[in-house]
């Protein structure tokens, strides 16, 4: 069981001050990448990024759901397109703990294959986040890589913009499962599968984090 983390109230009764604990839970935002009118890569046999990375935050929002001591909100719920910069005010506004944008990779080599992270530059800002990040980013890919075979394509600094607007915030991960343009990867790529390896290494992390 999780100790979950702690939360002190003060609260004033009579003439006592008295330090009251609650739990809080940890908010975690998932960003399934593109929507709607963008689909994201085209895999094999037609296959579209953006219902594979609906797939799996879905399945991520119920395994959550079953979970007592985590807050697991999704940037979108359906086939639409939100913006960028929406996708990442929601995790402002949510005050995430986690912020984690699921995407999935391609290539016009058949043979590329694997999973990367990738999280923002260190900089103004980032800096209390990038370590936490990292962090997530090394347990996400270490575990796929063990559990599901994929091949470990390492950790990366980049400038996209949902982790610009979001790495001030919180720490923040961009990750890239499998390409869906090699046929064993798209084999590895079990939404279900996949988003119960997710949950699992941010309640672990989330734990190892607690200061
Ligand atoms: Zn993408």
């Amino acid at each position: 069981m999780k100790p979950g983390r702690l939360l002190y109230l003060l609260i004033l009764s009579g003439n006592l001050l008295t330090a009251v604990a609650q739990q809080t839970r940890p908010v975690v935002v998932i960003d399934p990448g593109h929507g709607g009118t963008d689909p994201g890569a085209i895999g094999i046999q037609g296959i579209r990024e953006k219902d594979i990375t609906l797939k799996i935050a879905l399945h991520l929002r119920a395994l959550a759901a079953e979970d007592q001591n985590l807050d697991l909100y999704l940037t979108r719920y359906t086939d639409t397109l939100i913006s960028l910069s929406a996708r990442a005010r929601l995790a402002r506004i949510l005050k995430a703990d986690w912020f984690v944008s699921i995407h999935c990779n391609w290539a016009n080599h058949p043979y590329a294959r694997g999973t990367e992270a990738f999280v923002a530059f260190p900089g103004t800002g980032v800096d209390m986040y990038t370590r936490k990040s990292i962090a997530l980013s090394i347990d996400l890919l270490d575990t796929m890589e063990d559990s599901s075979g994929f091949k470990n394509r390492g950790v990366k600094f980049a400038g996209f913009r949902v982790l610009n607007q979001t790495a001030t915030h919180c720490p923040a991960v961009l990750l890239e499962i499998g390409f869906i343009s090699n046929p064993e990867d798209l084999r590895r790529i079990a939404p279900y599968r996949i988003a119960q390896l997710i949950i699992r290494i941010i309640q672990e992390i989330d734990e190892k984090c607690i200061p």
